[in-house]
């Protein structure tokens, strides 16, 4: 018999439904549950957290070892944005102005992105 078992721990609803959809790629069934309890450190043992939470089926077939491939590469990519955010400008080839990873045109002038280097 299968057993669900739990690929990660999301930071909620909507980053567990983006893993989701990396795994329905891949053919791989999974459930969202929303009442993971996670007792509160530091606090009382009657508080508990309620997080959102990735499961599998755990079927013999190999797809339980790449749904937790997919969920390690998902979580190690998802704990940098900030880092990305920070750091993704390019450079305006017309006007030289930095322009936002975002946006696709120069604020500034209007240039493409597509045409600069
Ligand atoms: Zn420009």
């Amino acid at each position: 018999m299968a057993d669900l078992k739990k690929i990660y721990e999301a930071d909620g609803p909507g980053d567990a439904h983006v893993l989701r959809g990396l795994l329905e790629v891949e053919g791989i069934d999974a459930v969202i549950r929303g009442d993971d309890m996670v007792p509160l450190q530091g606090g009382s043992l009657s508080f508990v957290e309620m997080r959102t939470s990735v499961w599998v089926l755990d079927d013999d077939g190999g797809k339980y070892a790449r749904a937790v491939e997919i969920a390690d590469d998902y979580a190690a990519r998802s704990q940098a944005p900030a880092q990305a955010e920070s750091g993704a400008v390019w450079r305006c080839r017309s006007c030289g102005e930095t322009v936002e990873e975002q946006f696709t045109a120069c604020w500034s002038c209007g240039a493409d992105r597509g045409r600069q280097p």
